[in-house]
């Protein structure tokens, strides 16, 4: 392509709302028959809401907040945030943990007002030996249909709450998966959230590819293996997590209202974190490279 036909297509880029990191990026772009998406923050808005605090037989609610709240209080994670913000609206100034430990995408660990606090994925209390209680189960499961993330919660060596957390798909993912689609791309739901959960929200936005329970640090290598299969890979993220992979990528595309991290790991930014763009970008490619070719 001659550089002048690449220059105008990222002024045009900038029309549209794409940030380009170099007119370059525009030939790889063209390329991609894969698009894998993040879908915390990336698919869905990302803001988190608590919605549920189920609880096992004799336990109290508020003892439940209060302890579970504590420990996510000293959390950055938008799951966390959720939770020790209702926690705090409903029981008032929450105990600070004691030996707190983040477990990256799994949850959290820590002493509160003297009783040793684990929540997060099943698989983190399968750590220390617990199981989720039949009816605490079936709360999960209920939870995780339609699309919400379940945190089970234990102290004291059991398994005592499953905090429901709901997120949902932004207005105009549904949109841009069919444009995707229209455009010959297959596109992945990529996550380290738990299958079911995935699952519902990628039937609502209509993927059919579901990649879950992946830890941060796999996600570059969920990339890899696709390309290792011949594929050629966008890949669209948020969090600083998705920053390697979005480096892996064939394209990397950021949500411009994401972090600063995973920006500087792309090669093309979504200005306002609509989806739409990201389709926007392989027509504006497929366009600015099709008139010199
Ligand atoms: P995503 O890929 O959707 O951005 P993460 O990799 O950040 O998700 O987290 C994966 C899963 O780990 C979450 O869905 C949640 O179940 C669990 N998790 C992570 N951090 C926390 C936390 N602070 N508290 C509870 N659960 C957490
Ligand atoms: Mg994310």
């Amino acid at each position: 392509a001659t550089p002048t036909a690449l220059l105008v297509g990222t002024g045009r880029g900038a029309q549209l709302g794409l940030l380009i990191k170099g007119p370059e990026v525009l030939e790889s772009t063209r390329k991609v028959d894969t698009i894998v998406l993040d879908k915390t923050g990336t698919v869905t808005t990302g803001q988190m809401a608590l919605v549920d605090v189920a609880v096992a037989d004799g336990v109290d609610p508020e003892e439940a907040l209060r302890l579970v709240g504590g420990l996510e209080h000293a959390s950055e994670h938008p799951i966390a945030r959720a939770i020790a913000e209702a926690a705090q609206a409903r029981v008032g100034t929450l105990p600070a943990p004691e030996g707190f430990a983040n477990r990256e995408g799994l949850g959290v660990e820590g002493t509160v007002d003297g009783h040793a606090v684990v929540a997060g994925r099943p698989a983190l209390l399968a750590d220390w030996g617990l199981r989720l209680p039949a009816a605490l189960d079936a709360a999960r499961t209920a939870a995780e249909a339609e699309g919400r993330t379940a945190i089970a919660a234990a102290w004291d060596g059991e398994t005592r709450a499953v905090f429901v957390v709901a997120d949902t798909p932004k207005p105009t993912s549904a949109e841009a998966i069919r444009q995707l689609k229209a455009l010959g791309l297959r596109p992945v739901l990529l996550t380290g959230d738990n299958a079911s959960t995935a699952r519902a929200v990628a039937a609502q936005v209509g993927i059919d590819d579901v990649i879950a329970e992946v830890l941060p640090s796999e996600k570059a290598e969920v990339v890899k293996r696709l390309q290792a299969e011949g594929r050629v890979v966008a890949m669209v993220g948020d969090g600083v997590n998705d920053a390697p992979a979005l480096a892996q990528a064939d394209l990397g595309l950021a949500i411009g209202t994401g972090t600063d991290v995973a920006i500087e790991a792309s090669d093309l930014t979504l200005v306002s974190g609509d989806l739409r763009a990201a389709g926007d970008a392989i027509r504006l490619s497929r366009k600015t490279l099709g008139t010199i070719r």
